[in-house]
């Protein structure tokens, strides 16, 4: 016989916050979200040990009566939603489930200020059992969360380190505080001030940028353009990064949908597809798009922690991002010669077979022995050749070099022109690969060590992964406080930008949190270092240095595609030629 029995309130409770709490930051962005909704212009928040201990918010929002103290722990009590129309929400919460969820896994206390009555009270949940008090606050509201999941051992496995929670807790206060620019934020963390972000009473788009410029620093600001489109009764907002200013991963995405932050993969498409050919297939903008849409056309209800969304003409929506930031991007001066260039190309044949497959074997040599650098001390060994010599190799003799970028040379077959950067960098990172394996990178000592400042999140990874840097040639020292200093890097690294190149490595980490392996991520941490030095497009090369780098390719695994997968040369066959001169 069953015996179907209703669950529990308090059990109820703790399922709720199974879907609404899942860390730290989840209840932190609910506290934070309600003094946003209780028209607070000051927030102050404050965490201890990854906000595993202490997750406090304090407001000076409009505060609650005794009776809404008590009521606000009842299970879907909500003060939000007036006339009962899930369609027309514009508060950020409205579920009424938060606090109650949040008191049946953590100790939890709310103080707030009567304004009516002149007079504040306390309610607290300390171990299940409720109580009430006085308070002596006399603004606003005070949530403390202490203890989280203490009552769900399990959850609290399935943390990360402080250090994660922390960056996690730090994402909601940045999106929330991007999106309420008219707010001052504090963020103190384990009794340290993080940041103050004064408010700003501006107007339009203005207080925003006054904002970003807090939350996203000032290289955002300068190397970015403002977005700004009304189509179709929606309208687009924000900025976004030259496509010189990109990242590793698309962290530093934000997008928001009536003010509400939000991680659409289809949003995050359109971004991507406004930067086709300008930005390279894995790297990624810096960007923060406001859209606003009619509340009847966005369906904000499909996620407990409301994260995604669902548009009523998604089309519509992808078609405005993706023409706002093209326009906003062409009328900066950037135009789409790529995408013009790439049909051309796709025109003519080419190859991406690995040249070692046509003669050389590459498996047995030793790459540190080979001398290539990006400066004039090549090695004119590979010159003393004669040029009809020099035909007979796989890539050929160089015969010119165009526009500082290509190299042109004649083999055999017919001609081939070589892109130097993509095809430098490509040995870069098979060197620093190899030599990492083999534990013999060629390192350079700094006369000048260089002073390299980070931000938080990025300085605890780099330290973190001091030791398996040592091992692909940078010595890095803790500095001060955010700040390191670079002491080696590895020989073959030329004039290297070391602020974004440690940036760049610091992003790939933190993309695959604690989980990270070196090993296994050893390609794009040496392709970000390949990437930063070298031969940059536009410096002229002798002949000799044009050969030497051809000879290195021919030896070099991978030395057909670059590090970003696309071809770093292109064989035009006699035959080929004959074709596109209509011959044949
Ligand atoms: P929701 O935000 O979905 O309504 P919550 O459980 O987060 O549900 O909060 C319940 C109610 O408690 C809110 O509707 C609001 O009336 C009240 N409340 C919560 N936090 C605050 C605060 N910081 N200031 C004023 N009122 C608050
Ligand atoms: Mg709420």
């Amino acid at each position: 016989m069953n015996n179907i029995k209703k669950l529990p309130e308090n059990l109820i409770n703790q399922i709720a916050a199974g879907e609404v709490i899942e860390r730290p930051s989840s209840a932190l962005k609910e506290l934070i979200e309600n003094s946003i909704d209780a028209a607070a212009t000051e927030i102050s928040i404050y965490l201890s040990d990854g906000g595993k201990t202490l997750i406090e918010v304090v407001d000076n929002g409009k505060g609650m009566t005794l009776d809404d103290l008590s009521m606000c722990l009842e299970r879907h009590a909500t003060s939000k939603i007036s006339d009962g129309d899930l369609m027309c929400i514009d508060s950020l919460g409205f579920r009424g489930e938060a606090l109650p969820s949040i008191g049946s896994i953590a100790n939890l206390c709310i103080e707030s200020f009567d304004k009516s009555k002149s007079e504040a009270w306390k309610i607290s949940i300390i171990n299940s059992k409720k109580h009430v008090e006085p308070s002596i606050i006399r603004f606003g509201t005070k949530v403390t969360i202490t203890d989280l999941f203490f009552k769900v051992p399990a959850r609290l496995k399935f943390l990360k380190t402080n250090g994660t929670e922390i960056r996690y807790c730090k994402e909601v206060v940045k999106h929330l505080a991007m999106s309420h620019p008219k707010i001052s934020f504090t963020l103190t963390i384990d009794s340290k001030k993080i940041f103050y972000w004064d408010k700003s009473e501006r107007n339009n788009f203005e207080g925003t940028k006054n904002r970003l410029n807090q939350v996203m620093g000032e290289d955002f600001i300068n190397s970015s353009v403002s977005v700004e489109m009304e189509r179709d009764g929606l309208m687009l907002a924000g900025m976004v990064s030259m496509p010189t200013l990109n990242r590793n991963t698309g962290r530093e995405q934000y997008l928001f949908v009536n003010n509400r932050p939000v991680k659409d993969r289809n949003l995050i498409g359109a971004l991507r597809g406004a930067y086709k050919g300008l930005i390279e297939n894995n790297r990624f903008p810096v960007a923060v798009l406001f859209l606003d849409i009619i509340p009847q056309d966005v369906d904000i209800n499909v996620h407990p922690a409301k994260a995604e969304v669902r548009f009523k003409d998604s089309a519509k929506v992808r078609s405005i991002i993706v023409s706002g930031v093209r326009k906003s991007l062409e009328s900066a001066g950037l135009n789409t010669a790529i995408e013009i260039s790439n049909a051309l190309i796709d025109k003519m044949s080419f190859s991406t077979k690995s040249i070692n497959e046509i003669s050389y074997d590459s498996n047995n040599l030793d790459l540190n022995n080979i001398n290539i650098s990006p400066s004039s001390r090549f090695t004119e060994n590979f010159d003393s050749d004669s040029f009809e010599k020099k035909k007979t190799y796989p890539l050929g003799s160089a015969i010119a070099q165009a526009h500082g970028t290509y190299i042109i040379s004649e083999n055999e077959n017919g001609l081939i022109l070589i892109d130097q950067h993509a095809a430098h960098e490509r040995i870069v990172l098979e060197k620093i690969r190899a030599g990492f394996l083999n534990s013999n990178i060629q390192k350079q000592i700094l006369l000048i060590p260089e002073v390299v400042e980070l931000t938080e999140d990025h300085f605890d990874v780099i330290i973190k992964q001091k030791d398996n840097l040592l091992k692909l040639g940078l010595a890095i020292e803790e500095f001060d406080t955010n700040t390191i200093l670079i002491r080696e890097h590895p020989a073959i690294l030329d004039k290297v930008n070391f602020s974004t190149l440690i940036k760049d490595i610091a992003d790939e980490i933190i993309n695959f949190g604690s989980e990270f392996i070196l090993s296994e991520r050893l390609d794009n941490i040496c392709g970000n270092m390949a990437c930063h030095s070298s031969i940059r497009s536009g410096r002229l090369l002798l002949t000799s240095e044009m050969n030497a780098l051809l000879r290195e390719m021919e030896v070099t695994p991978n030395s057909s595609q670059c590090n970003h997968g696309r071809p770093t040369f292109i064989k035009l066959s006699v035959k080929d030629i004959e074709k596109l001169f209509g011959r044949t």
